[in-house]
């Protein structure tokens, strides 16, 4: 397409694959209803085999340590879900796709469908006999390692376990989901069924049986058997889907096009040709640089505490006590957050464990290998869900300078592994940026990344190497420089965000901090600068103007557009029509697809942009023209699968309001009417400072004045002269 990317009519609802499309076959349902009974003859959850440190065997203790989880407690009173049912299943079809199923599918539960034990009692009487339908979730395994990368046998037997592991994360989060509803409902993961799953994804039309009525191998259209499956069983009425038609076929040259929108058979071979060590997207295209395009003065960069970060503030008091009230809850409001909120507490305290007393064998000679890990650790960073990884260097001021407790923190290791995961472009679209699946935006990537990273670290732990997840829960590096440092991105104007060329700001990140010797990619510079200088649509479309219309300044040692900390901060958590926000990624010119199925506009200016410098003054000015005119960042009413609803004390109700906005092209831009507050270092809480240290947004905006340009900055330096004083930090308070 020429202005839209293939996809922009298919419903968020219908997923990646094309399922609608297959033949459907309603005989099927009695036929599976009369299989018998399967009985088991010891518990479902088999103890590992594997070697305690392979990857296999970490993937199934995280797995394991998900699990309590597929149960749990039902809201107090029922949410006002829609009468509707398609409705309904709708919601649950999109946010299962949200999160990342390749298939899913509803059914109604035969009686026959839950596992016995040999005696002929149910492995889970309770949900047997009060659930009476069930949304199946398939995942694919990821594709193999290439032979020549040594992270090839760490994968080879693991990739049903990453499928599993996938499985149980968005199985588990639905259930969760479906219980803050108001209704009773669990997962049945790898290693704890209670329901024969391939029959229910049979008749939730997600897979085929090989024979029909002999054979009990299933096999999915286009993933072959190649996949692992889960499902969440509740007493949630929902709009059934039928089973597919036993020898349905569909059109290879339809798929190979994107059949309805659905990811092309095209894209998903582009995919598969690159190494997976690159990733999906083609950075080595990317100019590199030996410095990042905004100055980084790393010599003046004061070390900041934790306790200076604006969610830590706002826990202390700072911001007034709403916002410490509400800080703990503004993430979570979505009922489809409080299912992932355990989960990612959960892994919050996985992060740490022993290191193994010796590199291990497996490992062997390539630990030294700087050239082999990095192979290594991309690909698997990829095998494991991470949308792109880079490596940096860790500078000292990278890293916390106090920790929440006020302990002074050493830093402890010498690389990252930064990894940026997709928020959802599809959802993105459908949102305002700052309605009630915002928040949800934001904990999916960061429940995604604490797996991943936290995985990682726990493999290479077992392998007797050092490493830690830095994870949005418990992080002891602060992300944005790293992220930055790492190759993986250009500040943007709005300011504390890295933008990436392929997914532009729509990602979370995630880091790996570890010993192991690697070899770190450098700065990229896709001409974001020129772009942020003559683009001013985030700024505009800020629901409380955070970000500076003006130009960039030195702060703290970055040349960089510095946002209004506080402002911000504020908004999301105090955010009376919705949960959070992020509302400046979604309408960023560069929030699109720009993958084969994104449209040629959009394909055209990113090849442009990225090979075709110097067409950067005609291009970008045309480009911000036609971002607002063809109407990009408004809201596509075909991704908007999610129900406006506020979890509130032990229910999920009808919010009193929703931010419903689009564009607000008549927006003053002048910056006069709500100028900018700074928070220096020498104006940081002491990172020790246990009660509330109020925010003095005043003096913030008069701070303005004391700041460098860049270019002051950089004459200062060149003439050695010493760094300004507010980028002195406050000393810790004495005993
Ligand atoms: Fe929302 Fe903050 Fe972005 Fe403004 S700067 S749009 S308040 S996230
Ligand atoms: Fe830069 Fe425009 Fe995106 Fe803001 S909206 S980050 S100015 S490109």
């Amino acid at each position: 397409m020429l202005l839209r990317d293939s996809g922009y009519k298919r419903s968020a609802h219908l997923g990646p694959y094309p399922l609608e499309v297959l033949e459907r076959d309603e005989t099927i349902i009695e036929t599976e209803a009369a299989r018998p009974t399967i009985h088991l003859a010891g518990p479902t959850r088999t103890p590992t085999k594997t070697d305690a440190s392979s990857l296999s065997a970490v993937l199934q203790n995280y797995i394991a340590l998900l699990q309590p989880f597929a149960r749990g407690e039902v809201a107090a009173g029922q949410a006002p879900v829609p009468q509707q049912l398609a409705r309904r299943a709708m919601e649950l079809k999109g946010a299962a796709y949200y999160l990342d199923a390749d298939h899913t599918g509803i059914c109604e539960l035969p009686e026959r469908i839950w596992l016995r034990t040999t005696a002929g009692d149910y492995i889970d009487k309770a949900s047997a006999t009060a659930h009476t339908h069930a949304l199946v979730v398939l995942c694919a395994h990821p594709r193999a390692i290439e032979p020549d990368n040594p992270a090839h046998h760490w994968v080879a037997n693991a990739a049903a376990n990453i499928a599993q592991l996938k499985c149980a994360e968005i199985s588990i989060a639905l259930a969760g989901h479906v219980r803050a509803l108001g209704f009773n409902a669990r997962a049945h993961i790898a290693g704890d069924l209670a329901i024969d799953a391939q029959r229910a994804a049979v008749l939730a039309g997600v897979v085929r049986r090989a024979k029909r009525a002999e054979s009990t191998a299933v096999a999915s259209p286009f993933l072959t058997d190649d996949f692992e499956l889960a499902v969440v069983t509740f007493n949630y009425p929902v709009q059934v889907d039928f089973p597919l038609k036993a020898d349905v076929e569909f059109s290879a040259l339809r798929y190979w096009f994107g059949i309805g929108g659905a990811t092309s058979g095209r894209e998903r071979n582009r995919r598969r040709r690159r190494a997976t060590h690159l990733s999906d997207y083609p950075m080595e295209q990317v100019k590199r640089v030996a410095r990042p395009t905004t100055a980084i003065y790393d010599d003046e960069v004061p070390r900041v505490p934790l306790r200076a970060n604006f969610f830590a503030r706002a826990r202390h008091g700072d911001l007034g006590p709403k916002a410490q009230r509400e800080v703990a809850r503004f993430a979570y409001k979505h009922p489809l957050t409080q299912g992932m909120m355990p989960m990612l507490a959960v892994l919050k305290d996985a992060q740490d464990g022993p290191v193994a007393d010796q590199v291990a064998a497996s490992f062997g000679a390539s630990a030294c290998d700087s050239q082999a890990n990095t192979l290594a650790i991309k690909s698997l960073a990829h095998t494991l869900g991470a949308d792109l990884a880079g490596i940096c260097e860790i500078p000292d001021y990278a890293w916390y300078s106090h920790l929440g407790d006020g302990k002074p923190l050493t830093p402890y290791h010498k690389y990252a592994v930064v990894m940026l995961v997709d928020q959802g472009y599809d959802t993105m679209e459908g949102a305002s940026g700052d309605d009630w699946i915002s928040g949800c935006q934001s904990m999916r990537g960061y429940l995604r990344g604490a797996e991943i990273a936290g995985v990682m670290a726990e493999f290479l732990r077992g392998q007797g190497i050092s490493a830690r997840p830095q994870t949005n829960t418990d992080s002891h590096v602060l992300q944005i420089p790293l992220v930055l440092l790492a190759g993986l991105g250009e500040l943007s104007r709005i300011g504390e965000l890295v933008l990436n060329p392929f997914v532009g700001p729509r990602f979370k990140s995630v880091v790996l901090t570890t010993d192991l010797e690697l070899v770190p990619d450098q700065p990229i510079d896709f001409g974001l600068q020129y772009f942020c200088n003559h683009c001013l649509k985030c700024a505009r479309e800020c629901p409380v103007s955070a970000i500076p219309f003006g130009d960039k300044v030195m702060f703290n040692g970055y040349e960089i557009w510095k946002p209004d900390v506080e402002r911000c901060t504020s908004y999301r958590i105090n955010n009376p029509k919705g949960s959070a926000c992020g509302r400046c990624m979604k309408t960023c010119p560069l929030n699109k697809v720009v993958n084969a199925d994104g449209s040629l506009l959009h394909r055209v200016g990113t090849w442009l942009g990225i090979n075709a410098r110097w067409l950067k003054p005609l291009l970008v000015p045309l480009a911000v023209y036609l971002d607002d005119k063809l109407g990009f960042g408004t809201r596509n009413p075909r991704k908007r699968w999610w129900l406006d609803l506020e979890w509130v004390g032990e229910r999920a109700q009808t919010p009193k309001g929703t931010n419903e906005r689009d564009l607000s092209l008549d927006k003053d831009t002048s910056g006069k009417k709500s100028p900018v507050g700074y928070y220096n270092a020498n104006d940081m809480p002491p990172p020790n400072a246990t009660a509330a240290i109020a925010v003095n947004h005043r003096a913030a905006v008069d701070r303005a004045n004391k700041l460098e340009t860049p270019a002051d900055a950089k004459r200062r330096a060149q003439l050695g002269g010493a760094p300004p004083d507010h980028y002195i930090p406050v000393k810790a308070l004495e005993d």
